[in-house]
């Protein structure tokens, strides 16, 4: 691949937007998040001056909230907001976003909160919050001609990209480290793609699939989360443009974000900016809180430290989709949790089952673990007095419950299993 910087950033620039404006719509280039260097729109992630990450840079047009409450109830409504092209709705793909953002008073009560939101991304079709930024990554790999689909996950990842590859008519080759939850697995496979199961942890599922990426086996795959990154990394804006938008166009005073590679929260950071540069909200201050499980929480050790390195760590929790140990996104997560006055914080997986239990019981959410992280974190910042309880506050559920039953199954049975008797209903409930 042919990574050419851009000496005279104009002239090189228009160029770009002639022959590749159609395929990425208001996207113009890549761009290096550490020395800023400017690159043509291609399949890479890196920067060859400085090794920094690269991010996808725009030349928006005139964006109105009119224009996007004509488009579609799905994360298409913002395309002239993503690198996507303008008849992206209309090519198969899952259509995911416009998840319902439930006004939450029963849980804001029992917090001791006034005003309390739960963005539920378990409605997206395979059921977490990674089928938006996978609908991004399958139209980068149309665009370069890439037949096969593939992903390091964690689990969730992987039956998004398997989904989206068979509706979009790729082949798909995933990743998952081999010890995931049944049902992650079962919906990794189901979508007929090939699955592989990695004996080790997220980290070695991912070296690995680094040094595939550098092998001729791999070199002509699209994978989503390596090659396909700035593009794939777009689609988490979706949820801040819903949020503000569910909210009547409002950014929320507080979000509370889980942390896997961080990427999610990185996003949803640029995504409020957007939204605030191009005057579709109040310029208003908003405050970012990032969630991890004790179990893995490279993060927030090195936030409780007051370090800007972060030490990896192995993963031990029962939040699984959470379990990366060397987050690419760390350093950027503790700039936005510092910057914006928010916090970094982890819960432990009693606080986890816990905090899961208790959205059930309040709101009729079943969170998978992740949301458990979130609600968890939520709840013990609250009573720390660390997060404003009078101030508009917007929590994740970033996936499904009935995807990690096994963390609240031992505790979740039937009140009593009786004979189909009155005597019998009687004494069991006595
Ligand atoms: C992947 C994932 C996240 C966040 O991932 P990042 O790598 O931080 O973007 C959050 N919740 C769930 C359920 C996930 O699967």
């Amino acid at each position: 691949m042919a990574l050419a910087t851009t000496e005279n950033t104009t002239a090189s620039l228009s160029r770009v937007e002639d022959t590749q404006n159609q395929h990425f719509g208001p996207a113009v280039a890549l761009s290096c998040r550490e020395c800023g260097a400017r690159y043509d729109l291609g399949p890479s992630f890196a920067c060859i001056e400085c090794f920094g990450p690269l991010e996808i840079a725009y030349d928006f047009g005139r964006v109105t909230r009119e224009q996007i409450a004509e488009g579609p109830a799905n994360i298409w409504r913002y395309r002239s907001l993503l690198p996507v092209p303008a008849d992206v709705a209309s090519k198969p793909n899952m259509e995911p976003g416009w998840t319902r953002l439930v006004n939450a008073g029963n849980l804001a009560r029992e917090l001791g909160m006034r005003s309390l939101h739960v963005k539920d991304d378990s409605g997206n079709p395979t059921h977490s919050f990674k089928d938006r930024v996978v609908a991004i990554a399958v139209e980068a790999a149309r665009n370069f001609g890439f037949h096969t689909l593939s992903c390091s996950s964690t689990g969730n990842l992987a039956g998004a990209a398997a989904a989206a590859a068979a509706r979009a008519g790729l082949d798909a080759c995933v990743f998952i480290p081999a010890d995931l939850e049944e049902a992650k697995i079962v919906m990794a496979s189901v979508y007929g793609g090939r699955l592989i199961g990695i004996e080790g942890t997220y980290d070695d599922v991912n070296r690995f699939c680094s040094e595939l990426i550098g092998d001729e086996l791999g070199e002509k795959w699209g994978f989503v989360n390596v090659n396909l990154r700035p593009y794939y990394a777009e689609g988490s804006k979706t949820l801040a443009y819903e949020i503000a938008e569910q909210l009547g166009w409002r950014v929320p005073d507080q979000i509370v974000v889980p942390v896997a590679s961080g990427s999610q929260l990185t996003k949803i950071d640029k995504g409020f900016k957007e939204l605030i540069e191009l005057g579709l909200v109040e310029d208003r201050p908003y405050k970012i809180f990032a969630a991890q499980a004790e179990g893995c929480s490279p993060v927030s050790a090195a936030y409780k430290a007051g370090h800007d390195v972060i030490r990896p760590v192995k993963p031990d929790t029962i939040a699984k989709s959470l379990a990366i140990g060397n987050p690419a996104d760390g350093p950027y997560v503790l700039d936005i949790a510092r910057r914006t006055g928010g916090a970094v914080e982890d819960v432990t997986d009693p606080e986890i089952v816990d905090a899961i239990r208790l959205l059930a019981r309040t709101e009729g959410i079943f969170a998978e673990t992740a949301g458990g992280v979130t609600v968890g974190v939520l709840r013990k910042l609250v009573a720390a007095g660390r997060l404003d309880p009078e101030a508009e506050t917007v929590v994740l559920n970033t996936g499904d419950g009935l995807k990690t039953l096994d963390a609240v199954a031992a505790e979740a049975r039937p009140t009593a299993v009786i004979r189909p008797s009155l005597d019998a209903f009687r004494a069991a409930i006595a």
